[in-house]
């Protein structure tokens, strides 16, 4: 029977061989960011300890949340700082 996969083999073989080619895909707070392997598309993520790790939907929840509340707190402590200005 013949098996077609659609899996980037070569990339994956060249990633085992020399490495992933990870380059940032998203910063998600100043301390945490997403890393792509411009390769075989595999993801890495900073985790809380600050080491790499993979990117699990789990760790796509967390960052997400992560994001949210650094935008949320930035945001908020530029509103101060106007309205600070103003008074
Ligand atoms: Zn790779």
């Amino acid at each position: 029977m013949k098996k077609t996969s659609n899996a980037p083999a070569p990339m994956k073989l060249y990633c085992n061989l020399f490495g992933h080619n990870y380059q940032v895909s998203k910063k998600v707070t100043s301390h945490v960011k997403e890393y792509t392997c411009k390769c075989c598309k595999k993801q890495l993520t900073t985790n809380s300890n600050g080491a790499l790790t993979e990117l699990t939907p789990k760790f796509k929840e967390i960052n997400s949340i992560l994001e949210e509340m650094y935008l949320r707190r930035t945001h908020r402590s530029r509103e101060k700082a106007l309205s600070s200005s103003i008074y």
